[in-house]
């Protein structure tokens, strides 16, 4: 079963993250790699499905009047609605400062600068999640072309999409909304 197939069986489950030593020595020559830390838990973990009631921390649930109170209103749009910021608009997406992206809505962390890096997209860009739990997926058929929606694990915040075209040494990419987070710098 491929990737797409595995998704369409239903199954909310975390960030694909695998990657054993074997690649790890293969990508030594890699920029990325050169950064690249295997005690990492943004990269280490299999390819397990994580069903939502093993999740390591309690689901955080509003209503739509109670995220509304705490968002503004493109947040709310991003994150509670499924919307998309304009490409290009994020003070994110040329960061190089060192920390963790965390949800703006319940500041559960979900990416580390580690993994970042430069899409050219106009979208906030990570080959990884910080861990595998705290990024969920699910299959997006609202446009023509099926894509694969990424969540926050622990409110269900819509975050952006991850791609299939990342670099080494996930070879995914995560195409995220700069407003649906917040910078901790390092
Ligand atoms: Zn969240």
């Amino acid at each position: 079963m491929d990737r797409r197939e595995f998704l369409k069986s239903g199954i909310l489950f975390s960030g694909l993250i695998a990657v054993s030593g074997g690649l790890i020595s293969a990508c030594a020559n890699d920029n990325l790699a050169a950064n690249f830390n295997s005690e990492d838990s943004a990269v280490n973990g299999n390819l397990l499905a994580v069903e939502g009631d093993d999740l390591p921390f309690e689901k955080v649930v509003k209503t739509d009047a109670e995220w509304k109170s705490i968002l503004t209103p493109e947040q709310f749009e991003v994150t509670r609605k499924g919307g998309t910021e304009k490409p290009y608009s994020s003070p994110f997406n040329n960061l190089k400062k060192k920390g963790v992206f965390v949800c703006v809505c319940c500041d559960l962390p979900l990416f580390s600068s580690k993994t970042k890096f430069e899409s050219n997209t106009g979208w906030a860009s990570f080959y990884a999640p910080i861990n595998k739990i705290n990024v969920s997926e699910k299959l997006d058929e609202t446009l023509s072309e099926t894509r694969t929606e990424v969540l926050c694990s622990r409110c269900d915040a819509h975050l952006g999409h991850v791609f299939d075209d990342g670099p080494k040494p996930t070879g995914l990419r995560y195409c995220i909304n700069g407003v649906a987070m917040k910078f901790i710098k390092a």
